[in-house]
């Protein structure tokens, strides 16, 4: 399909840029062009579908780079706990109830909400992915999917892995789906887990997903067992040896960062989750000084509890300039970096997160006549600490409309969020 977008603002993301009453032109799943005056033959020649964007600002779909996307069905379990007290009394009991039908529904109620919130791109983690990418291929939306290696089963889990693996390249043609390794955490695998795991992701290329530092607790464990920080013993397994997007990241010390700068890993930013779970505040400033890659994630629904990137924004920036004092840090710019081009960096998709000629056509648009949008002359900031999603009126991804005047082209969504609803109830 080919699309284009008339008159429209455009946060390119190309630095500060700002296009007003510019035109995108889409042709199939790639942005052919972006271009200020008259809209000619040429232009329209081989076009589907003309969008008419006066009114509304473009800019590229979020990357939410941390997810456990059926855990929506969990949503407001265990309120008040902390993180292992949380996951062993209200999370893992009511996962283990967990059939195909709660992790289709599941992922679907959170395709519904990422896409309505202006997410077009997300990385998860879980127990049942094969589940999930059928969701997503029905539901269209792109998706990185990590098998969760963990605990006492983990030479199961690496197993289902590997052939999340096998699944993922005999949909070779399909660049919505990609693969990662998903090792659960340091503290719920041993030296000779991730070791092993370790070696696989190297051979085979793939990004490791994992959670690194999000405690003390995790902090104390791994000191108790192994003499050192978490991100040092992974050192040690060699995970650093592929490509590592880690979630959470707070306890680093300055050599935990240094190794994050040497080996290209990428933190991912979980403020809300974090926050909720009152586990810390990631040090996002030293990170960045460093020079590393922060880019942004929502984690779980039942620990955040929504998966909404506008409010991670905000919160982040605010937690970040309420931890260091200092109001200044952390502006509109540096957040909706983190939300897109950082996070297609982590997932190393070089032409993904900006609205410029020859990159992915992954399109969100806003109603900048809602009144939360006005006045409309500091756009950058209003779309991080104003915005709450619900301006979000069409959807693109990978050049398809997926949302259009706020209603979902390819989810029923009556019937996802009833059968969501009852899901959940029944769980015990
Ligand atoms: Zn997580």
């Amino acid at each position: 399909m080919n699309i284009l977008i008339k008159n429209t603002t455009i946060v390119t993301m190309d630095g500060e840029k700002i296009i007003q009453n510019g035109n995108i032109l889409i042709e199939g799943n790639i942005i052919k062009k972006v271009f200020v005056g008259e809209v000619d033959e040429s232009h329209t020649k081989y076009i589907d579908t003309i969008i008419d964007g006066s009114g509304l600002c473009s800019l590229p779909g979020f990357i939410n780079c941390h997810t456990h996307v059926p855990m929506t069905l969990l949503r407001g379990e265990g309120e008040g706990k902390s993180l292992m007290k949380w996951l062993k009394e209200s999370i893992w009991p009511k996962e283990e109830q967990f059939k195909k039908e709660h992790i289709k529904v599941g992922a679907s109620l959170a395709f519904i909400e990422m896409i309505k919130s202006g997410s077009t791109t997300f990385n998860d983690m879980y127990l049942h992915e094969r589940e999930i990418i059928e969701s997503a291929i029905e539901n269209k939306i792109r998706g990185f999917f990590g098998y969760t290696i963990m605990g006492e089963k983990w030479r199961e889990h690496f197993k289902k892995s590997k052939e999340l693996h096998n699944l993922i390249n005999s949909l070779q043609y399909d660049k919505m789906k990609n693969y990662t390794v998903a090792p659960h955490s340091p503290y719920l695998l041993s030296e000779e887990a991730l070791n092993e795991i370790a070696i696989y992701a190297k051979e085979k290329g793939s990004i490791i997903h994992t959670h690194i530092a999000e405690t003390k607790d995790e902090c104390n464990i791994i000191k108790e067992r192994y003499g050192t920080t978490p991100v040092k013993f992974l050192k040690r397994c060699n995970v650093f040896e592929s490509k590592v997007v880690a979630a959470h990241s707070i306890y680093l010390d300055d050599e935990d960062m240094d190794i994050y700068k040497n080996n290209g890993v990428s933190a991912i930013y979980n403020p809300q989750s974090n926050m909720k779970l009152a586990s810390g505040v990631a040090k996002i400033k030293e990170l960045k000084e460093k020079n590393i890659n922060v880019c942004l994630g929502t984690d779980g629904t039942s620990s955040n509890n929504n998966l909404n990137m506008f409010e991670e924004m905000e919160t982040g920036a605010m937690l970040q300039k309420l931890h260091y004092e200092d109001p200044a840090i952390f502006n509109g710019y540096e957040m909706l970096q983190m939300a897109t081009v950082n996070g297609a960096k982590a997932l190393g998709i070089e032409k993904l997160g900006k609205i410029c000629e020859g990159y992915i056509a992954d399109v969100v648009m806003l109603n900048m006549k809602e009144a939360e949008m006005m006045p409309d002359k500091n756009l950058l900031s209003n779309l991080v600490f104003s915005a709450n999603g619900g301006e979000v009126l069409h959807v693109i991804i990978n050049g398809e409309i997926i949302m259009k005047n706020k209603e979902m082209i390819y989810i029923d969504e009556e019937k996802i969020l009833f059968e969501s609803n009852k899901l959940a109830k029944n769980l015990i």
